[in-house]
């Protein structure tokens, strides 16, 4: 894959996450910026607009929940099944690393009649989204809900409702055209066990000033915007993170991932007695293995 470490940034702030709590912790808030992200995601994936957009919305999800993840060593892998072309698209955070793919990002619809991307049609309007937490001590955690309409930002909130019983605003968007992303980023808001539900009601007032959330990233800092959109509820800002778009994937991975292939698939490859390339679904990196390397697979498998 070209690199091109040359492209213009459209925003020079970085990619973060920023977590703060409401009234005394009634309530937290998780916004994050993820445009350079999704400007790399877009590149590396080679993908539409459409398929970017619906990137520039999971990414931001993902970065927020694995935000939620106390334990550094936690991996969550968020898994978006619709019944869209875009098939599956698969995200994945740990601590301040993410990684996303989709399996037709190539794929671009036309635009909506209110002239919007159209990201549901693209998703699919029904379908799953599974999410799987997994920490090194124990057995994966996973819970699943189901699409509620494909935009992601509502099904996302619904996830959060139902599959972890807690009342949750969600907004994400990605504003993008003609192949350049101009911001992505989201926000998510959760009431606390004890919130009052006068709280959430003034709370759900709030929604018009972030619901257009990729503009209103655009040209402003995250904390600029918590202070103003939270005034009078006692934002209490607890501290702010990088996030990057960094794949954990390695030859040595690559190498168990030949050897899970088993005797006879491996024989197969021998047999053409030419060099093999993988390359990683989140990243595309390449990496070639060799007729000897193969042979050492065959004696170790
Ligand atoms: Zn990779």
């Amino acid at each position: 894959m070209k690199q091109d470490k040359q492209a213009p940034l459209i925003h020079p702030a970085a990619d973060s996450l920023l977590r703060l709590t409401l009234n005394k912790g009634e309530a937290r808030v998780l916004m994050v910026r993820t445009t350079r992200m999704a400007q790399e995601a877009a590149r590396i994936h080679q993908a539409s607009d459409t398929a970017t957009a619906a990137l520039g919305r999971v990414l931001p999800a993902c970065a927020m929940m694995g935000g939620l993840i106390k334990e550094e060593a936690g991996r969550l892998t968020v898994t978006v099944m619709g019944d869209g072309p875009g098939g599956r698209i698969t995200c994945g955070a740990q601590a301040n690393r993410l990684k996303i793919s989709v399996e037709n990002p190539q794929v671009e619809l036309p635009r909506t009649a209110d002239g919007r991307l159209d990201v549901a049609g693209y998703v699919g309007r029904s379908g799953q989204l599974a999410v799987v937490k997994d920490f090194d001590q124990c057995d994966p955690f996973t819970s699943i809900s189901h699409l509620v309409s494909g935009e992601l930002g509502e099904d996302f909130a619904h996830y959060f409702t139902v599959s972890e019983q807690v009342p949750s605003l969600v907004s994400l968007g990605c504003l993008n055209q003609d192949g350049v992303v101009l911001s992505s980023g989201g926000i998510l808001i959760q009431a606390m066990p004890g919130c009052p539900g006068q709280t959430i009601a003034q709370l759900e007032l709030r929604i018009p000033f972030f619901a257009n959330i990729s503009r209103e990233i655009y040209d402003r800092g995250l904390r600029e915007l918590a202070l103003a959109w939270f005034e009078g509820f006692d934002p209490q800002v607890l501290g702010e993170e990088e996030l990057f778009l960094r794949c954990d994937c390695s030859r040595e991975k690559m190498r168990r991932a030949l050897l899970a292939l088993g005797r006879q698939e491996l024989e197969d490859i021998r047999q053409t007695g030419e060099p093999t390339q993988l390359t990683c679904y989140f990243c595309r990196a390449q990496r070639d293995f060799d007729t000897a390397e193969i042979d050492r697979l065959l004696q170790e498998a």
